[in-house]
């Protein structure tokens, strides 16, 4: 096969609704619900981080921004909700 397709790559964040961690120690109702989420992106992870990233959490609406620290990347999507179902279920 000499084609190379260069596909974009889509992967699929596990993400936490957390409030900013500039507001620790005040958290409020609408600074996020700590449940976690899914959406895809086509871009590098490092780009997310340095453009901020927000995502509408489905769950209250909140637009938290994107901390590496409180996501995971996946692949496959099937695995992303999967994992996404597990950790709200610890909760
Ligand atoms: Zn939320």
């Amino acid at each position: 096969m000499n084609e190379v397709i260069e596909r974009q790559e889509r992967r699929y964040l596990v993400w936490r609704c957390v409030p900013s961690t500039e507001l620790r120690g005040r958290r409020s109702p609408d600074s996020g619900c700590l449940m976690w989420s899914v959406r895809s992106t086509n871009k590098p992870l490092k780009g997310m981080m340095n453009a901020k990233m927000q995502a509408i959490c489905k769950h209250c609406n909140n637009r938290p921004r994107l901390d590496a620290k409180n996501l995971y990347q996946f692949e496959d999507k099937y695995e992303a909700e999967i994992y996404c179902t597990e950790l709200n279920g610890e909760e």
